[in-house]
């Protein structure tokens, strides 16, 4: 499935999306990757939709990717007396370790780490940052803290420590569940909730058995104070905007896009901004000028991929939605300044023969005025280092692992397609031609440049470039 736009586009399915034919009718208006959220998928739904998924790709032959995403610990309080509480602004209030019903002065709170590793002066953000406390006094059992907002506050509602390191990993017993479910299902992708530091990441890659890729969600304060090191670590990063602007004040989560969107292009690792890119349209058919203005600011800032959440999985306008995010893409895409934005992020080559070739093929395609870049890719890897380029010509990742193709859905730019590995270096420029005019990129005349490693079919051994021209008949010429 060709799509006339590099950015690529996820739909998160949910009661809204998950028969067959809605997930058909999305696919055929843009989506490039579907996550399956597991804080509310069971694993019997996560296998159907899985199912689905591969019934879709291989009825289009079309790799198309899946994330799963795991909820990761989020925070609840217990409950209060009538269900709900209305704390007064000014007073003090208690966590403790009883487990009784709570007042507008006190409720329990089941979890021990938070005792344990908060500190006096911390805030606390009850129920989404509506109301907010400030630590005044904090022992084994007790937590006392001011009320800095107060208002309404009901049993079980979530509560952010935005300032406090807790002791725990990203993963529950809850996710280590999920996880193993998502590895044996073959999801491509498996995103990190509420990752604090590098240390994380690593923690999870002892459970992860497969070559699936982590994603790391970008939603903590830690996370961000740690942002080196987790960007050194994880294969891609969401800008997961709806906790982060939870755990931080919001007004500065558009300056923190930019930063993460940044680091991760720079690094040559795929960044996916998420939430609320077209809320409104979860109940209107039509999105607001400034979700618009939101989503056109993530494409020119190069993001790799834009997501949908509650607008797909529990809107009424789930494929409207798709279809505006993929003409604000175009329509960004062509304009007159996109060019200059997206490249006013610069990326250094590293003293690697794949930035070598990568940063090489950019510049003899553009000099040279070729149509398409084809990479032969066994990981991925060299599509992922020409993609940080983003080159303005479109990059056709050629591959023989299933795996690979599927994980390349969601990096910018790449058309990703399953192939046989080539015997002979002919072979190899006959089969990009053959493929590069099938899938629509060129045609008669064209110039087409193609990297490749050889031997064939050994990975981390791309050295060779190669330019080739498409004859009347779709043939290449200067192959051999
Ligand atoms: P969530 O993640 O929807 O799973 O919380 C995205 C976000 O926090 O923005
Ligand atoms: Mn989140």
């Amino acid at each position: 499935m060709r799509r006339n736009r590099r950015v690529k586009l996820i739909a998160t399915l949910g009661p809204a999306s998950s028969s067959p034919e809605m997930m058909e009718r999305l696919f055929l208006a843009g989506v490039d990757v579907f996550r399956i959220n597991m804080s509310h998928a069971t694993h019997d739904v996560a296998r159907t939709l899985m199912f689905n998924v591969r019934a879709l790709a291989k009825k289009y032959a079309c790799p198309i990717g899946v994330l799963a995403d795991l909820q990761g610990p989020k925070f609840r309080l217990g409950e209060f007396d009538g269900g709900r509480q209305i704390i007064p602004g000014g007073s003090i209030f208690t966590f403790d370790r009883t487990e009784t019903s709570g007042s507008n002065a006190r409720v329990f709170l089941p979890h021990p780490q938070i005792f344990e590793a908060i500190e006096p002066g911390h805030t606390l953000l009850l129920d989404d940052g509506k109301l907010r406390m400030r630590v005044i006094e904090a022992s084994a059992d007790r937590i006392c803290a001011e009320v800095l907002v107060g208002g309404p506050l009901a049993s079980r509602k979530g509560i952010s420590l935005p300032d406090t390191i807790l002791p725990v990993g990203p993963l529950t017993k809850k996710d280590k569940a999920d996880l193993e479910c998502a590895l044996d299902l073959g999801a491509d992708w498996l995103a990190l909730s509420f990752v604090q530091r590098g240390q994380d990441i690593e923690d999870a890659r002892k459970l992860i058995t497969t070559d699936t890729a982590v994603m790391v969600k970008v939603e903590k304060p830690s996370a961000i104070d740690d942002l080196d090191a987790i960007i050194a670590m994880a294969d891609g990063f969401m800008v997961a905007r709806g906790d982060l602007g939870v755990e931080m004040p919001v007004e500065r989560v558009p300056g923190l896009q930019k930063r993460i969107t940044r680091q991760a292009r720079t690094a040559g690792k795929p960044v996916v901004v998420a939430t609320q890119m077209l809320e409104s349209m979860i109940t209107s058919p039509m999105p607001t000028r400034a979700e618009v203005s939101d989503v056109a600011t993530a494409v020119f800032d190069g993001a790799d991929a834009v997501m949908l959440s509650a607008e797909s999985a529990v809107g009424q306008y789930p494929v409207e939605a798709i279809q505006m995010m993929d003409r604000i893409a175009i329509q960004v895409e062509h304009d007159p300044s996109y060019s200059s934005i997206v490249h006013a992020t610069s990326v250094q080559p590293q003293p690697t023969a794949n930035d070598a070739i990568a940063a090489a093929s950019y510049a003899v395609a553009t000099t040279v005025k070729l149509s398409a870049i084809v990479c032969f890719t066994a990981t991925g890897s060299t599509a992922l280092r020409v993609a940080r380029e983003r080159p303005g010509l479109p990059v056709i990742g050629l591959t023989p692992v299933h795996a690979t193709a599927q994980r390349l859905t969601i990096v910018w730019g790449i058309h990703p397609v399953m192939t046989s590995d080539p015997d002979r270096v002919s072979d190899m420029v006959n089969k990009a031609c053959k493929l590069a005019v099938e899938q629509g990129f060129v045609k008669a005349g064209d110039g087409l440049l193609v990297t490749a490693g050889i031997p064939f079919g050994s990975s981390g051994t791309t050295n060779m470039i190669r330019i080739a021209y498409v004859d009347e008949d779709g043939n290449a010429v200067g192959g051999g």
